[in-house]
């Protein structure tokens, strides 16, 4: 059984966190900000720009790549392979953590992953820059985030010791971290991309990332140690033991978990498919238009009119709404954490599993908002975007609840010497997620608005039924062993 080693966080006042977390939190930062700002500008690259023309002779690896895809779906317009690659570009994503997170256990540590991960993903950014290499450019994208997500995220957890109460919390803080990044980058890249031309924005994610490489390489006296296998081996010969039937009980109770997660981001994902098509097309962006009966007749006489009129009559452009639900992470999560210290003096917080059943029952109730709107819609109207706004606030708490809570947990549970591969589990949930979510997508023209968002809440309420439901045999296998020290 696990002694509790020191971690770096024991010398630190228990109010307080360790530095080491605000270096990866910033190092996270300006890395999600890189590829959200990327992100954020992909489909319109690839279908205004990239693949007009003749894309044959200008991109490489082009034809090859539409005549692989066309014999698995068909012939496919400029949008649809846009889509398509979209797809499998925030798929695999993250499903190279997984190997990233296998390669960083045994052979290479946290430390030097990040470093490999953020250097590829800088140099890919740059890439993007000449339109010729923009596949190969995906390519160092995808394999750099594999490197670097599960590697990151697992140097929060070895800040703390086992049993270390401030452990949730600390990936809370680096969730916010995440999601200033997601909220700045399209408003920074996305503006220059779509102002200036779209190298300029996938520029501004390259000095991102490598912002983001000085601040962790200016950081590194406080991070934790490796936990790296070899170095296990070398320092013991046969130190490598077969895992404890009670690591194979957490570890399988991970994989239920994970399982259960990518009907959460399937459903969550929406949010850049379907609902940004309901965005766009189904509800009324003019946010300021039901003041008109207010303050027309106030200013009617004054000479602000004018500008009154252009506020009341402005529309929001449909893709601000992709930053909502980072804004509100980042507004939300000093509210939930006050919330559960206030529940945790009171002996009411729930533990890591309950909470991530939480997240998914308030990710399925946030759709139920719509369903008035899905109605006006239905009978050739818009819906209100405040309603939208809603919804996006709930599942954002609802997201609080699970998201970070499962990476921290990830780390509480995994035996050291594979944290970070089971880190890397943790996000090939949402590589199946994210497939799942574009897979539900291909129903929204074939159901009502108001079926499709039902399903989504039956699907989201149903993982987190399934969670509560397993809740006792879960924490069973997770405490095993651990009752002390895991608050699971
Ligand atoms: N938004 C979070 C991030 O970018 C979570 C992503 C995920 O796991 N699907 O890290």
């Amino acid at each position: 059984m696990d002694e509790k080693p020191k971690a770096l966080a024991d010398g630190v006042p228990p109010n307080k966190h360790p530095f080491g977390l605000y270096v990866l939190f910033s190092t996270e930062m300006w890395e999600r900000f890189s590829y959200y700002g990327m992100r954020g500008l992909l489909m319109y690259y690839m279908t205004k720009q990239l693949f007009l023309g003749t894309p044959e002779t200008t991109v490489f690896g082009y034809a090859s790549l539409k005549w692989l895809l066309e014999s698995f779906f068909g012939e496919l317009s400029v949008q649809a392979l846009s889509s398509q690659l979209y797809g499998l570009y925030t798929g695999f994503v993250y499903l190279t953590p997984f190997f990233g997170g296998i390669i960083a256990d045994r052979w290479l540590g946290q430390r030097k992953a990040v470093i490999v991960g953020g250097v590829l993903m800088a140099i890919g950014e740059f890439m993007l820059m000449n339109q010729s290499l923009f596949l190969p450019a995906l390519c160092l994208l995808i394999l750099g985030n594999g490197f670097f997500k599960p590697n990151i995220s697992t140097q929060v957890g070895n800040l703390y010791a086992p049993g270390d109460h401030r452990r949730d919390r600390a990936f809370s803080v680096f969730y916010v971290g995440i999601n200033v990044g997601a909220t700045l980058s399209p408003l920074i890249a996305g503006t220059l991309g779509e102002k200036y031309g779209f190298q300029w924005g996938f520029f501004a994610a390259g000095v991102g990332m490598l912002l983001g490489l000085v601040f962790y390489l200016s950081g590194q006296k406080h991070l934790a140690a490796d936990n790296v296998m070899k170095q296990a081996a070398s320092a013991e010969p046969k130190a490598v033991e077969p895992l404890a039937p009670e690591d194979w009980k957490k570890i399988g109770a991970l994989v239920v978990l994970c399982t259960l997660n990518i009907v959460f981001w399937g459903v969550y994902e929406q949010q850049g498919n379907t609902l940004a098509l309901w965005v766009d097309a189904n509800t009324n962006r003019r946010i300021f238009e039901w003041l008109t009966p207010t303050l027309a007749p106030m200013y009617i006489n004054h000479s602000w009119y004018p500008q009154m009129q252009a506020l009341l009559a402005w529309e929001m452009p449909a893709t601000w709404y992709q930053s909502f639900n980072a804004a509100m992470i980042v507004g939300f999560t000093p509210i939930v954490l006050a919330f559960w210290k206030w529940q945790e003096k009171r002996g009411s917080e729930p533990s890591s599993v309950a909470k991530m059943g939480i997240g998914c029952l308030l990710l399925g109730l946030s759709f139920l908002v719509l369903l008035p709107g899905a109605k006006v819609v239905a009978a050739g109207g818009k819906a209100t975007l405040w309603s939208l706004t809603l919804c996006t606030a709930i599942l954002t708490v609802g997201e609080l609840y699970l998201s970070p809570v499962g990476l921290s947990l990830v780390t509480k549970l995994a035996p050291p010497r594979m944290v970070s591969m089971l880190m890397g589990m943790w996000f090939i949930s949402s590589f199946f997620g994210n497939y799942f979510c574009g897979f539900m997508g291909s129903f929204w023209e074939k159901m009502s608005h108001e079926s499709f968002f039902l399903m989504l809440t039956a699907l989201a309420c149903g993982a987190g039924l399934a969670m509560f439901a397993l809740l006792k045999p879960l924490k069973r296998a997770i405490g095993h062993g651990h009752e002390e020290a895991v608050d699971v």
